[in-house]
């Protein structure tokens, strides 16, 4: 399978269409951004080790009785994926109250949550990503209710799965964002990317942050960051 025309160029990854109508490739770049585009830079390998720590986690979570948007990983940087309509949606699943959830509510970073969070942010730049709730959603029809039900409980059972598997690797699942898409059959199902960018993993013991708030908050070894993901997870 072969790239036709780039369809879409991300602030990390780019979106070639194919020679199947219902078949992309994704290539992940080693570019950052952080604060909606403000902050910008480079994380060396960043692209390869968040290809394969996504594609590693969607064939579990596969599974597990989600459906993703992986076909096949076809090298380092490249990935094969159904073609969705992606559900404008950032779901923000929080275990452990940090970053925008800690400043709007007080909470210091670490504060352990006795209930999960569910949040929704309308995936559109030019406003920011501003948080939503379900009436908002139904209002600007985002989504459907049987839909977002359906994204609802698919995001609760994949912080269920990757908590307690990361657990097990000494890494806490602090929180996540992952996004959802519609297949030409209008099947909701988990797509565009599970990795360091999009999750907040601290290391269990110590408490060190192994994702991209290093590079949010210039914390150096963000790369070491990355590294050590990847060979917890794949073992190299
Ligand atoms: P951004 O758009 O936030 O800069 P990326 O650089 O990660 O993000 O770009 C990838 C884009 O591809 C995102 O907009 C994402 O929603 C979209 N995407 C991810 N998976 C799929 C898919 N299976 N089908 C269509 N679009 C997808
Ligand atoms: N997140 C993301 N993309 C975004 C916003 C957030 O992947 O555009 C992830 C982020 O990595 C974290 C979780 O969603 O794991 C919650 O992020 P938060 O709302 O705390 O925002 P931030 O502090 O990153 O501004």
């Amino acid at each position: 399978m072969k790239k036709i025309d780039l369809l879409y160029e991300g602030k990390a990854k780019k979106v070639y269409t194919t020679e199947d109508p219902n078949l992309l490739i994704v290539d992940y770049k080693d570019d950052a951004t952080a604060f909606n585009g403000e902050k910008k830079g480079t994380i060396h390998n960043k692209g390869i080790i968040n290809n394969r720590v996504t594609n590693h986690l969607m064939k579990l979570l596969e599974k597990e009785g989600i459906p993703t948007h992986l076909v096949e990983e076809i090298s380092d940087r490249e990935t094969i994926v159904k073609k969705v309509t992606i559900v404008p949606l950032e779901v923000i699943v929080r275990n452990i109250a940090a970053g925008s959830l800690s400043k709007r509510l007080g909470l210091p970073e670490g504060t352990k949550l006795d209930s999960t969070v569910l949040e929704y942010c309308y995936k559109d730049d030019a406003l920011g990503d501003p948080m939503v709730n379900n009436y908002h959603i139904f209002a600007l029809h985002l989504a459907t209710q049987e839909e977002l039900d359906t994204i609802a409980d698919y995001a609760f059972r994949v912080n269920q799965f990757l908590s307690d598997y990361l657990k097990d690797l000494n890494i806490e699942l602090i929180d996540f964002k992952i996004e959802f898409g519609r297949t030409p059959d209008g099947k909701i199902i988990l797509a565009d990317e599970i990795s360091p960018d999009t999750c907040r993993f601290w290391d269990s013991k110590t408490h060190e942050k192994l994702d991209k708030d290093r590079f949010r908050r210039d914390l150096g070894h963000v790369e070491d960051a990355y590294q050590e993901i990847m060979k917890r997870l794949l073992g190299e």
